[in-house]
């Protein structure tokens, strides 16, 4: 098969060299820990456990406060120190490690996934808190519980690690390969589906190899090369290379048939499946020229920004911005006490000089945002629209099929801030529609 993309797209600089080699290390243990209670869309967690409590290792501390949420486990064994608001991020439970990392009873290795049936693998998911690890943190569990209507045949893993800098996924791949494909495996049967793709960018051809000669041994599994081009991890645009299906305007991937998944989810479902180990900690790239050693660490959930940025050798001397993500979609925060989640995939260190933003211009209506958006909008219009507070037109531009990529503002020339305004009138359109509910 060959390289396979979508329509639109852009080519910012990939940025990756300074930590797309380095293997990944384990972090240093954390002294406390900070878990937030929601770590997923959905309803937020609610605490089972309170100040002075002493918990282990994988052991549930927030219980989902709804079908759509996933529950929270301590990555540390140790005590309770508080349960309150905190960084903005809502309840979270600060517990200080006692050191002996002791493990919880409920933590045990279940049957291979093969002995167990389909609602026993979503069990296990569902119970283990796995949420998307791509950065969207939507449970796992519901996206493997379509309704009856929606027949799924197919999942796609999504590899492509699109998003500029960022390189856990990519070192996934590479040291962990058996692990990605036995989630996956599992996944399958769980929705009784025969056939799934594995998107990678050919930037990765390392990836790609080393994923094909996996996946060789396993029937319905295709390892595919996608074109390096921004936003081709995005669900529709993947869905779209690997399948050529389209998911409609408001749709979902399971309109399509197809549930998409990122691989380092389907790694984390492997590792709840062979070990009874809940999602506690991943993956995440240090990145950017204002942190002096860039590195891949697998750190536990709930370690503070800070102490991770220190393992990394701390900050160079300029520092611009911290983003917490990809560039493209990521989030500037300004705490770095904030603690990491099961979604920190990257933290970015920008230079003064790299975080330097240009003035923004008139529009020239040069056109460049219309012909790469991916999803087929007109931003100029979108933009111009919410800038006048003008939101039902910004709804008759289809404001709401916006995926949030960034394309649009990346390649105008006027540096017009086109995403910003965008996500504004996405906010006031979903407004207006509860409103009139
Ligand atoms: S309008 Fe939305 S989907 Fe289109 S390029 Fe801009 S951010 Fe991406
Ligand atoms: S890319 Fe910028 S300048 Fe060109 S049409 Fe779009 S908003 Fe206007």
């Amino acid at each position: 098969m060959g390289l396979l993309s979508f329509k639109g797209g852009i080519h910012p600089p990939h940025a990756k060299k300074s930590s797309e080699k380095k293997a990944v290390e384990v972090a240093v243990k954390p002294d406390v820990v900070t878990i937030p209670l929601r770590q997923h869309i959905g309803a937020p967690c609610e605490p089972l456990v309170q100040k002075g409590d002493q918990v282990k290792v994988g052991q549930k501390i927030g219980e989902p406060g709804g079908f759509v949420s996933a529950p929270v486990h301590a990555s540390v064994s140790g005590t309770v120190k508080e349960v309150k608001d905190m960084f903005g991020m809502g309840l979270c439970v600060v517990i200080e490690s006692d050191g002996l990392d002791e493990v919880h009873e409920s933590v045990k290795p279940s049957k291979d996934f093969t002995e167990l049936d389909s609602k026993e693998i979503l069990n296990i998911i569902k119970e283990a808190g796995i949420v998307g690890m791509g950065g969207a943190g939507f449970p796992t569990h519901v996206k493997l519980s379509p309704p009856p209507e929606k027949k799924i045949d197919t999942i796609i893993l999504n590899g492509a690690e699109c998003e500029p800098y960022l390189t856990a996924d990519h070192r996934l791949m590479l040291e962990d390969p058996e692990e990605i494909v036995y989630g996956l495996r599992a996944m399958m049967k769980s929705l009784d589906v025969k056939e799934a793709y594995i998107g990678i960018e050919d930037n990765k051809p390392d990836a790609i190899e080393t994923m094909k000669n996996v996946c060789s041994k396993y029937e319905g599994i295709h390892v595919v090369g996608l074109h390096t081009k921004y936003p081709q991890g995005a669900e529709k645009q993947l869905i779209y290379a690997c399948t050529k299906r389209e998911v409609p305007s408001g749709g979902l991937p399971m309109d399509a048939g197809v549930v998409v998944n990122n691989v380092a989810t389907s790694a984390a479902v492997s590792t709840a499946i062979k070990t009874g180990m809940p999602s506690i900690e991943r993956i995440c790239t240090i990145t950017g020229k204002g942190v002096k050693e860039p590195k891949n660490l697998k750190i536990k959930v709930g370690t503070s920004l800070q102490s991770i940025i220190d393992q990394c050798g701390g900050f160079a001397d300029s520092v611009g911005k911290i983003i917490l993500g990809g560039p493209m979609m990521g989030m500037a925060i300004s705490d770095t006490e904030m603690p990491s989640t099961k979604t920190t995939s990257g933290i970015l260190i920008f230079s003064e000089e790299e975080a330097k933003l240009p003035e923004a211009g008139p529009c020239i209506k040069c056109g460049k945002c219309v012909s790469i958006c991916p999803a087929f909008l007109e931003p100029l219009y979108i933009s111009a629209y919410s800038q006048k507070e003008n939101f039902e037109m910004t709804e008759k531009y289809h404001a709401l099929d916006c995926i949030e990529c960034g394309s649009c503002s990346f390649i105008c020339p006027s540096k017009r801030p086109l995403l910003h305004s965008i996500r504004v009138a996405k906010q006031q359109v979903q407004k207006m529609k509860r409103k009139a509910k």
